[in-house]
């Protein structure tokens, strides 16, 4: 999901699709980060590569050589383990809060059943289908396409998001984001996306690879054991109907390069507008279903394959849809039901298209679970505990440093127009930037949380925060809302608030530490801030004003040399080729690539211009230069199995962590810190390197 018009979004793509077993954030093995060693970690680095060469492995491949990946995690690196700490303190949280024994109906005793709900594995197999029952039962009872229509109305859910975290895939049939309206973004507005796909992308439907073949023939298998587990017959015969169907499907559906195009978007459909512009489902059953009905108009950010899908709602057999919608209600609950289901899950979404050997441990899971459905509660006591208020007014005054090196960039920029460099100013003026954790919280009082039934919370869970969600429509706009909690190791550019979010849990070592030399300091954490203030500016945020609304504010030569410079970049990442028969999508991962060569370098003069005209010293004989752009290379540490950089290849908008370590071969400094020449594998010519900003 990114692209020319890119899309803003989080520095990393942390929660991944499908089921449970995906969500799960890549965690170390190993002990949380290192706190002894302040800035660069020399000992990571493998001293005996050329950094012109092999700039990746220069910087960590010590750490790579010694680091083992374990077998429950598709991919290590710095922001997993960063991920450990910060699951093992909530772990920590939680057990404290449990032993408190909370008042019934607290936020905190909500926490604490939740989470013992998730561990009591003996409860959760003694059900069996118990708990799916009534629901799977409601489905076998549809008669006709009406009442298909309603029931597929039931499903939607507020579990996609297009622009702050990006999330373009939901299995139901479509999904709600609710967020500032792109015409007026003032009010909360709805936005539907596509949906009703398992796999994660279209992409995954039509891959001819042998790889990709391989994991559409494992599909088929699993689909069939998951309804065989679910009490189905002639379970084979079903599987292949049901991905005939998504095939279909996935067929309409936008690629996530042609998602992130706002102005593609920005379609404001009326209810009778669904009947005109895309018939074949019953809308207002659907809408009635979804509680939608007083409604008056949506966003639909795909017309074509909603057309598509709703055409599908109507030649598809009744029963093929309502196969398909039992098995995407086994699959998607599969992760809080009895083991035999929950393992069949993971061993798809889990080995087969992340190559992990086994799930991680169950606690890591119920820290997870709670995460996501009473987040902010946890947040609360965790911003508390671990984020000092001094660590807060250092990471403020960074953060001011880099913009205003921003504003000096922007306004020597010799081919932006003066109207259009006012506004971009005029945007870093109003910009918010968060940091650390929220001003507000999210109340879960309405949310009913119980201590024995873990698939009754995760369903409650999830329409909790699609009711939340849906009763903002109309509403005023809370500009300094947060997307993510404090302990969310990830940074998020919210493009319709004009604002950022920095989450305590990345505000630590080695990212930031208030211990180690500016240059550490402003190379690891301060290109990430650099990267979330860049897309403030890049295609897409060319398309949001100061106040978050869409508007072309850019003039046409602005926005065509624009192009023409990251065009360059998209065709230097095309050329990075992980596997034989893959390579890197350069207008996929534009918008982050970009986001990465103008994060370090405006973070490099941030951090000049820190220094005040001082040297800096020395660590382990490397100047303060040499220290920024390792300590930014020490950022993409990582370990993975290729099942997983496959996947991340096809979905994800970021660039695999070497490559976005590579893009200090863009950066003039660079060649001179480490006297980089031609003939050497990272070496561009000065014309070759692409400067944005
Ligand atoms: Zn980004």
């Amino acid at each position: 999901m990114t692209n020319l018009h890119s899309c803003l979004k989080c520095f990393l793509k942390a929660a991944l699709i499908g089921s449970l077993a995906l969500t799960l954030l890549p965690a170390a093995a190993q002990e949380a980060a290192q706190t002894e060693n302040h800035g660069i970690n020399v000992a990571n680095m493998d001293r005996s590569e050329t950094p012109g060469d092999n700039w990746y492995l220069y910087c960590n491949g010590d750490w790579i050589k010694r680091t083992e990946l374990p077998p429950d995690r598709p991919r290590i690196g710095v922001f997993s383990q960063l991920d450990d700490l910060s699951n093992k303190r909530t772990a920590a949280l939680i057990e404290e809060i449990a032993k408190s024994n909370p008042a019934a109906g607290s936020g905190q005793r909500k926490i604490a059943d939740l989470y013992n709900s998730y561990m009591d594995e003996a409860a959760i197999d003694a059900k069996g289908l118990t708990p799916i029952r009534p629901l799977l039962n409601s489905i076998a009872a549809i008669s006709n396409k009406k009442e298909l229509a309603f029931a597929l109305g039931q499903t939607l859910r507020a579990d996609v998001d297009a622009l702050n975290n990006t999330n373009f895939h939901t299995p139901h049939l479509f999904g709600l984001w609710v967020a500032g309206g792109f015409n007026d973004s003032d009010h909360y507005a709805a936005y539907l996306l596509q949906g009703g796909v398992q796999l994660p992308d279209r992409s995954f439907y039509f891959d001819t690879t042998e790889h990709g073949k391989e994991v559409l023939t494992k599909y088929q298998t699993h689909v069939s054991a998951m309804l065989k587990l679910a009490g189905f017959d002639n379970t084979d015969a079903r599987a292949e109907r049901i991905i005939a169907l998504e095939h279909d499907i996935a067929s309409k559906h936008l690629t996530l390069a042609e998602n992130d195009d706002i102005h593609n978007a920005n379609n404001t459909w009326t209810q009778a507008d669904f009947n005109s512009k895309a018939p074949g489902l019953d809308w207002a059953e659907y809408f009635r279903g979804a509680g939608l009905a007083k409604q008056a108009s949506f966003i639909v950010w795909q017309p074509t394959a909603f057309a598509g899908e709703s055409a599908l709602v109507q030649s598809a057999p009744l029963e093929t849809w309502k196969d398909w919608m039992a098995f995407h209600l086994v699959e998607e609950y599969a992760p809080f039901l009895a083991k035999p289901l929950a393992d069949e899950n993971y061993a798809f979404f889990g080995t087969v298209l992340q190559g992990t050997q086994q799930q991680r441990p169950r606690w890591q899971r119920g820290v997870i679970v709670v995460n996501r459905y009473v987040g902010d509660e946890v947040g609360k006591i965790y911003a508390q505990r671990y984020f000092p208020p001094e660590a807060k007014a250092e990471a403020q005054a960074m953060v001011a440093n880099i913009i205003a090196a921003f504003r000096k960039r922007i306004d020597a920029l010799p081919w932006m127009a003066a109207s259009t460099k006012a506004e971009a100013q005029a945007k870093l003026t109003t910009l918010y930037v968060g940091i650390g954790y929220p001003e507000t919280w999210i109340d879960y009082s309405g949310y009913e949380v119980k201590a024995d039934d873990l698939f009754g919370n995760a369903w409650r869970g999830n329409l909790f925060e699609y009711h939340r969600q849906v009763a903002r429509l109309g509403k005023p706009v809370d500009r300094h809302e947060w997307s993510m909690t404090p302990q969310t190791v990830n940074a998020v550019n919210l493009p319709l608030q004009n604002a950022l979010n920095f989450p305590a849990a990345i505000l630590q070592p080695p990212f930031f530490d208030p211990q180690a030399p500016a240059a550490a300091n402003y190379g690891a954490i301060g290109s990430i801030i650099g990267h979330e203030i860049s897309h403030t500016f890049d295609t897409e945020g060319s398309t949001f004003d100061s106040k978050g609304s869409v508007r072309d504010w850019w003039t046409p030569s602005d926005l065509a040399h624009f192009k023409a410079a990251t065009q360059k970049l998209a065709e230097q990442y095309d050329k990075y080729q992980p596997f034989p028969d893959l390579h890197v999508n350069g207008e996929q991962t534009l918008a982050e690539n970009i986001a990465d060569v103008a994060g370090i370098a405006a973070s490099h003069d941030g951090y000049v211009a820190s220094l005040n005209g001082k040297t800096a010293p020395t660590q382990d004989g490397f100047s303060g230069d040499q220290q920024f752009f390792i300590a930014f290379g020490q950022n993409y540490a990582s370990k993975g199995r290729d099942a997983a950089l496959r996947q991340q290849v096809m979905v994800d908008p970021h660039s695999p962590a070497q490559y976005r370590a590579d893009t200090v071969r863009n950066i003039d400094a660079w060649y001179a810190s480490f006297n980089v020449k031609p003939g050497q594998t990272l070496y561009l010519t000065p014309e070759e390197r692409v400067r944005i900003w």
